[in-house]
């Protein structure tokens, strides 16, 4: 399906005239057998970008992240994670189907853990329990609205990590977001983790692939389970290209994504039985739709009359998403049709009542 003004998610963006030029005109060379100038380029501009020694391009953040995991845990031990991050709900718990590895959930406040959260989760160890030997967090969280996990907390949640001996991992899909809305680099942000996972195409507009860095030693083990994974590509600097084009390019623009999604904020709090859940700090709006209305497909569904695509996110809920492919002109009608709908499902209801 094709909307208009699409606000499903910041994965439909297509790429700008300027990134297919780089795209076409990308050196290229093996990159299984050897190296691809392209890629090692875009490998050294992310890990220098992170503050780590190296990085790798893989073709989605699910294998950067389920690659991560299986490097820091054996087989049956355990990572402790956020109950609603998509490492447990969206990739099919690879870690468990692949490498063999369990996953204990802690829910947090619309995806962000805080400290206390997490202690007394370390297992005792013993012949009986299995052992945890890592933490992963994700910043932005997603499913939670595209929260930010306070620097405090993260701070606080690595070095109490360390001190116990866990690992530490990052799903970065949208570090970016985190980025552009609190001004902190993404090297401090990642600085207590031990690997880091970032998304090419999310709100920085790449046609496909993801990024994970860590140390030397940590990325010549990735490189290894890359290919064991089947994510070894060839003359991959053709998609490397579009994704060193939009981290070099497209990541002080995402400020813009932010400010779209305020403006849908303020239609969302203008609409009668429409609640924010909870309130976006970056490019992600997570709307609550009070069963009086309807339900969430309902609502979607009268959206799509106006060309506006939103996904659902539960029966009560859905997501816009904001993104550099949706400007300033279409949000405002967005705006507009979210109140209208809203209004009419209201008046709709009531007459029924009657
Ligand atoms: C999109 C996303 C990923 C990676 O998804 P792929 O579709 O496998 O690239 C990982 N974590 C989060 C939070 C995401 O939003």
């Amino acid at each position: 399906m094709t909307f208009e003004i699409d606000l499903r998610s910041d994965t439909v963006t297509k790429p700008s005239p300027e990134m297919r030029q780089a795209i076409a005109s990308a050196e290229v060379g093996d990159d299984v057998i050897g190296s691809d100038p392209t890629v090692e380029a875009l490998q050294e501009y992310v890990a220098d970008l992170l503050g780590k020694e190296a990085a790798l391009y893989m073709p989605s953040g699910s294998m950067t992240n389920q690659i991560a995991i299986r490097l820091h845990c054996g087989r049956g031990e355990e990572f402790l994670c956020e109950a609603d991050c998509h490492v447990y709900n969206y990739e099919q718990a690879a870690f468990a189907q692949l490498s063999g590895i369990v996953p204990r959930t802690i829910q947090g406040k619309h995806g962000v853990l805080e400290p206390h959260h997490l202690h007394g989760m370390i297992r005792p160890g013993g012949d009986h329990m299995v052992s945890t030997s890592l933490v992963s967090l994700e910043n932005t969280h997603n499913r939670g609205g595209g929260t930010i996990q306070p620097l405090e907390y993260v701070d606080a949640i690595c070095s109490w990590a360390q001190e116990n001996n866990l690992s530490r991992h990052l799903d970065g899909a949208r570090l970016f977001n985190a980025v552009s809305a609190t001004g902190i680099e993404a090297k401090r942000w990642s600085t207590g983790f031990d690997s880091v996972s970032i998304c090419f195409s999310k709100g920085l507009g790449a046609p496909a692939g993801s990024a994970l860095a860590g140390s030397k030693e940590f990325i010549q083990q990735a490189r290894r389970a890359r290919k064991l994974f089947g994510g070894g590509m060839r003359q991959v600097g053709i998609i490397a290209a579009g994704a060193l084009y939009a981290v070099q390019n497209n990541r002080e623009r995402l400020a813009e994504d932010h400010e779209n999604a305020k403006l849908l904020a303020d239609a969302v709090r203008n609409a009668p039985g429409l609640k924010l859940a909870p309130e976006p700090e970056t490019n992600i709006v997570v709307v609550e739709i009070d069963p009086a209305l309807g339900t969430s497909a309902e609502f979607i569904q009268q959206l799509a009359a106006y060309h506006i695509g939103a996904l659902p996110f539960g029966p009560q809920h859905l997501r816009f998403v904001t993104h550099m492919d949706v400007q300033r002109d279409q949000i405002e009608r967005a705006c507009a049709a979210i109140e209208q709908v809203a209004s009419k499902m209201t008046s709709g209801k009531s007459a029924a009542a009657v």
